[in-house]
């Protein structure tokens, strides 16, 4: 499981308007950061950055220890678990779902992936379980549902590293629970990076990093940041 860390990254999309102002940060090895901060802070610039859409103008992205600008963008990206607010299903079956993304998933690897995502209760009421077809034409899932079925998607990767962008900011606040203490299991013995807008779905990080205009304006644990008020 790799340390990941920001070292003095300046980012900006257009020229002229830096994004990311000289950040820096490390999410131990193993260890869960949550991010927060207002819309517009950067916090899913840091994920573009970490997944290689763009690269900093300034400064280095490690990876266990090594210069994500050093490999390759493939390799960077195969250590790396998304999952997005909304993901996109398609009109093909569960196990088409689940394996997409993942070349060379086996069925018994879609399957133990589904488990961990916790869809046994949904596939267990499915009568062809992974041959349904699931999305617009097909079956209908519940947020819910769709959102374990983009977990399942990341876990058949089996990637070291997280990132949660935003997670389950598009659930209701029940659904949103049950998703959270999946997140919180997978999330164990990997190093993870969650995106957040609400307080509310960061209580298990180890660490919290408050952004702003790019820069990091507070960081620590819950009781850390609460004394500094
Ligand atoms: P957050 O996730 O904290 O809401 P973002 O990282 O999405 O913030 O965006 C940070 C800033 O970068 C915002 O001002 C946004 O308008 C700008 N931005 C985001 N994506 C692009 C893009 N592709 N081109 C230009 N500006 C962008
Ligand atoms: P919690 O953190 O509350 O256990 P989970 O999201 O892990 O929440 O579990 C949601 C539901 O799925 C629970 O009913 C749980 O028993 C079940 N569940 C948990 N792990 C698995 C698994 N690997 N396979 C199938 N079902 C699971």
């Amino acid at each position: 499981t790799p340390t990941v860390a920001f070292d003095n990254v300046t980012f900006g999309y257009d020229p002229g308007r830096t994004i990311l102002n000289g950040l820096s940060f490390e999410v131990p090895a193993g260890s869960t950061t949550a991010i927060v901060g207002p819309s517009g802070a950067g916090k899913s610039t840091i994920g573009r950055l970490l997944f290689r859409f763009y690269d900093p103008l300034s400064g280095r992205i490690m990876v266990g220890g090594e210069d994500i600008a050093s490999v390759t963008q493939e390799s960077v990206r195969a250590a790396i678990g998304i999952v997005p607010q909304d993901s996109v299903l398609f009109n093909e079956n569960l196990s088409y779902n689940i394996a997409y993304g993942a070349e060379g998933a086996d069925q018994a690897m879609v399957e133990q992936a589904a488990r961990d995502a916790a869809l046994s209760p949904l596939i267990e009421r499915l009568p062809d379980r992974f041959e349904t077809m699931v999305g617009e034409r097909g079956l209908k899932l519940s947020g819910g549902e769709k959102q374990r079925v983009a977990i399942a998607r990341t876990l058949v990767k089996n990637p070291p590293i997280l990132l949660l962008d935003e997670a389950t900011s598009a659930l209701d606040t029940r659904t949103e629970q049950e998703i959270l203490g999946t997140l919180r299991r997978i999330a164990q013995g990997r190093t993870t990076i969650a995106i957040a807008h609400r307080l509310s779905t960061i209580a298990d990080a180890d660490n919290i990093l408050v952004l702003d205009h790019g820069r990091l304006v507070e960081s620590g644990d819950h009781v850390g940041l609460l004394k500094r008020g």
